[in-house]
């Protein structure tokens, strides 16, 4: 049987699951691939691989196909790791009620896509517990109509009476998707929906131990009946924006970018000095004030590190 061309979805110590042609496969490794001392397999979750199938229905990996791009962690001592390969884009999902919406969370996400090279987009999950109240259906359409006007794509949904759904799986079709988001938001209960072969514990809490529910750092890939793959990884935000330059940060705000060049200093952090074009357009309104103070928000903790 020639070989087939799979999707790595979850890694352990010694082996891998691949997803191919709508199968799962166990697969292991010819020979000593890793390095000197046992090291960690030279494989990373999103690889395409080209497999073989064993008789006994496993798989052995014979080729790993190049990378398009690599999502990497810092570990504490600042080694980096590869989290991930080949992502595209990134789903952050909110609630709009319990818990109600974060929207500071929104720009966090939004500089840690772009400095990871992904497309990001929104989603406010849960809007069967506002269906009645104006005020917030109000706040929450005037939100994402911001970011709509920015260019990112915006959802609202209910993962758990499937409303507005399927404009998301038409964006999430064929790509490779991390998800992120507080607990309790319902990533769980979407991806449950996405795929109805998943049973995914839902409950912001585990009862018995009263931690939330990732207490690994381990990302692995749920397959979509419709294509493509959607990654659970565990403190995206966090290690996206590792090391991230305050004089970098305004890049990652699209409107920024066509006032960029006109501030007087090359290294302007657009926070109070002279003749700095984005405070101008500020003024003019063509940034809108939520951005730029979270703009400023974002730059002074990374200042502050
Ligand atoms: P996660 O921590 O982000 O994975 O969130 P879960 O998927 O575990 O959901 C947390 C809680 O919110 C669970 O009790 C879900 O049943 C509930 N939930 C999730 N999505 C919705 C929704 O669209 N509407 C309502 N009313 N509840 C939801
Ligand atoms: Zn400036």
């Amino acid at each position: 049987m020639g070989s087939i061309l799979g999707t790595v979805v979850s890694k352990s110590r010694n082996n891998v699951r691949v997803h191919a042609v709508g199968l799962d496969y166990l697969c292991f490794f010819r020979g000593k691939v890793r390095g000197r001392g046992g090291g960690q397999l030279p494989i990373a979750v999103g690889d395409k691989v080209l497999i073989s199938i064993t008789s006994s229905g496993e798989g052995i990996v014979e080729e790993v196909r190049p990378r398009c791009s690599e999502l990497v962690r810092h570990t504490a001592g600042g080694k980096p790791v590869v989290v991930a390969a080949n992502l595209d884009q990134v789903l952050l999902v909110l609630s709009a009620a319990s818990p109600s919406p974060r929207w500071s969370l929104v720009d966090r996400v939004l500089v840690a896509s772009h400095r990871q090279d992904l497309e990001p987009a929104i989603c406010v999950n849960k809007t069967d517990l506002v269906r009645d109240d104006q005020g917030m259906v109000r706040e929450i359409e005037s939100r994402l109509a911001l970011y709509g006007e920015l260019g990112y794509p915006t959802f609202s949904i209910s993962a758990t009476t499937g409303h507005g759904v399927d404009p998301l799986v038409t964006w999430l079709r064929d790509r490779l998707t991390v998800l992120t988001g507080h607990s309790g938001v319902g990533k769980s209960t979407l991806l449950n929906r996405l795929n109805d072969r998943l049973d995914i514990v839902t409950g912001a809490l585990s009862e018995s131990t009263g931690k939330g529910k990732h207490t690994t750092t381990a990302v692995s890939l749920y397959s979509m009946p419709f294509g493509g793959f959607v990654a659970d990884t565990p403190g995206f935000r966090e290690f996206a924006l590792w090391g991230v330059e305050p004089a970098d940060i305004g890049r990652f705000y699209r409107e920024f970018e066509p006032h960029l060049g006109g501030c007087r200093f090359s290294d302007c952090l657009h926070s109070g000095e002279p003749d700095c074009e984005v405070v101008q357009a500020l003024k003019r309104g063509e940034i809108s004030k939520e951005r730029y103070d979270s703009y400023l928000r974002i730059m002074r903790v990374h200042s502050a590190g």
